[in-house]
């Protein structure tokens, strides 16, 4: 593993020159991909007897997934990497595939952890810059590892998170606090998640006063612990009291290293954490239980932009920080104003990480460019070339350029591209139903209703086809009593009407005009519906670190979950 230098100067010189010379960096980083890799099947199939940039984008495609999955499935079914990288592969990264339907499988080695690593330390720099005094503290992070599967191949397919705490890297960290946690190693290692996320908890609970940052991958698992421990309190202040260990935690690496975080009875912590959690309400609960913490790390742009009043009202307001914009194919860049709202996060892409382009969205003309060429105010889809036997790999995300740090563009996440509902001609991106959703959200909201969650899909069993959506909502509450939700049926009717009216032309034409589209339906869902959805995703094999409400449901069996809840079915008129 590389040193880590915690001088913060060395890593400010990285950070500018970097983002200062993007262009040339990023040349020099395509020849030094592409060079080993002129003999491979792939290139040697578009003819690219030499290293030159202009004979690349000529003869290589830009392609999707689906192309260059043969290739792919080969490598996992045993033959040589050199199909498509000369860089031996390694292992293979599941992406998290909830939005999609399958997962996918992209060819990985260790570069990915360089530069996933060093992604990290940059951006911990930055941090640093912006928020004053972590150094003596710990973070209470909710970091989670998959087990993982073994492909005919014998090598192992695993999810990026868990790739790195697998690896030598996580295990042979240096000991500064970038990566200091309240979870000893074991609890992250832990591959039965519920026992994590307890224990999680419990070492958070125990170290309250040394928590000075908190955090997940993505804000909804952020969420999820802060109702989980809505739930476990009593249990947990128990364990604290007695200094004894649930029996239920059973893995025995999680049983060992947690009593010892626990050490023996401490009932006067128990006493002051049962006092918070029984307080009527549960605002600010983060803050009043861990009174040091200065900010929350977890992506909260793209479809985890939902969360955020959420974890504002939990929160107290603490600044939501979303540092970095990443995938299975490559880390693309961190967030250079960490402290910036939510709605304002952009990422600067750092080209030391792969070759990026980027596909022009505005217009009808599609042309590729490359990083250093993009406009501000325009959008685009970025393509990857990685060290691991990707080439020209579009992402299928939907970017925005909002500037430039230094000479980096900074890219703010818009949309993931391939979500619609479509029932017609009408195409509804994730983006048209966040819209929908959030005039959903004010007529809730004037009835004392909050959204909690929701999906939809495309129901073309009658005729004419229609959108569903799911909605999970709740009762307002200051105290912490369960209400619950009375479904009324103008509120409702309402929100159909809306969303209807908040969609775009074409759905209007086909809907209002054409009749081939009929009236929008919600479907109500009981409480706790979207946590049964993620526990049957987890156990299809999405992973708790990185799992995504999918906004638009394409698999049957997932439908029957939804299906199983549905308290109540309301039309638009
Ligand atoms: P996976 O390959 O499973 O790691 O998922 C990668 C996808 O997650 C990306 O292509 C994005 O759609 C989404 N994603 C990752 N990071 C962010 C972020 N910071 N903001 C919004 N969406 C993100």
């Amino acid at each position: 593993m590389k040193p880590i230098s915690s001088n913060d100067e060395t890593w400010e010189a990285k950070l500018k020159h970097l983002t200062f010379n993007v262009k040339e960096i990023q040349n020099n980083l395509l020849e030094e991909i592409l060079t080993p890799n002129l003999k491979t099947e792939y290139l040697q199939r578009f003819n690219m007897d030499r290293f030159d940039k202009e004979l690349f984008k000529k003869n290589v495609p830009v392609v999707s997934y689906e192309d260059i999955q043969p290739y792919i499935d080969r490598v996992v079914n045993g033959e040589s990497s050199d199909v498509i990288s000369a860089r031996p592969i390694t292992g293979f990264l599941l992406s998290s595939g909830t939005s999609g339907g399958a997962q996918k499988m992209m060819p990985w080695n260790h570069k990915y952890l360089d530069n996933l690593t060093f992604a990290y330390d940059l951006r911990m720099h930055v941090i640093t810059k912006h928020v004053k005094g972590l150094e003596q503290g710990k973070g209470m992070m909710f970091l989670f590892t998959k087990q993982e599967t073994i492909t005919h191949s014998g090598l192992p397919a695993r999810v990026a998170t868990s790739s790195y705490f697998k690896s030598d890297y996580f295990k042979n960290r240096p000991s500064n606090w970038y990566y200091s946690y309240t979870s000893p190693d074991e609890v992250i290692l832990c591959s039965n998640n519920t026992q994590s996320l307890y224990c999680h908890l419990l070492c958070g609970l125990l170290q309250r006063d040394d928590v000075v940052r908190m955090g997940s991958i993505f804000a909804s698992v952020m969420v999820r612990a802060i109702k989980f421990l809505e739930t476990y309190w009593e249990e947990l202040c128990s364990n604290i009291r007695t200094g004894h260990l649930s029996e239920w935690i059973t893995d025995l690496a999680c049983r060992s290293s947690v009593s010892l975080v626990l050490g023996g009875p401490r009932p006067d912590l128990a006493d002051t954490i049962e006092t918070i959690c029984n307080q009527s309400s549960w605002k600010g609960i983060v803050t009043r239980i861990w009174p040091n913490t200065k900010y929350i790390e977890t992506v909260v742009t793209g479809s985890m932009g939902q969360y955020v009043p959420t974890l504002n009202y939990y929160c107290n307001d603490l600044p939501l920080v979303s540092t970095t914009y990443g995938s299975s194919e490559t880390t693309f860049g961190i967030n250079v104003d960490p402290l910036c709202k939510p709605e304002d996060v952009s990422y600067a892409f750092m080209p030391n990480m792969s070759y990026f382009e980027f596909i022009t969205m505005d217009g009808d003309k599609r042309d590729v460019v490359d990083l250093h060429d993009v406009k501000v105010g325009c959008t685009y889809e970025p393509v990857v070339t990685n060290f691991a036997g990707l080439y020209r790999m579009r992402v299928g995300d939907v970017l925005l350029v909002t500037g430039f740090y230094n000479n980096a563009p900074e890219f703010k996440f818009v949309r993931r591209e391939n979500v619609v509902l479509s029932i017609d001609s009408d195409k509804t991106n994730e983006e048209d139903l966040f819209k929908a959703v959030s005039q959903v959200k004010l007529v809730l909201d004037s009835s004392d209703l909050v959204l909690e969650d929701f999906t939809s899909y495309a129901d073309t069993s009658t005729f004419p086809g229609h959108y569903v959506v799911y909605l999970e909502a709740k009762a307002k509450k200051e105290e912490k009593k369960k209400v619950s939700l009375e479904v009324n049926e103008e509120v409702f009717t309402k929100c159909c009407s809306v969303m209807e009216d908040s969609l775009d032309n074409v759905y209007k034409r086909c809907r209002f005009k054409d009749g081939s589209v009929g009236p929008l339906e919600i479907r109500v869902v009981s409480e706790g519906t979207f946590d049964l959805l993620m526990d049957f995703f987890i156990s299809q094999g999405a992973s708790t670190g990185q799992y995504k409400t999918p906004r638009c449901i394409k698999s049957g069996k997932a439908l029957e979950v939804m299906e199983g809840c549905v308290v109540a079915k309301f039309f638009s008129t």
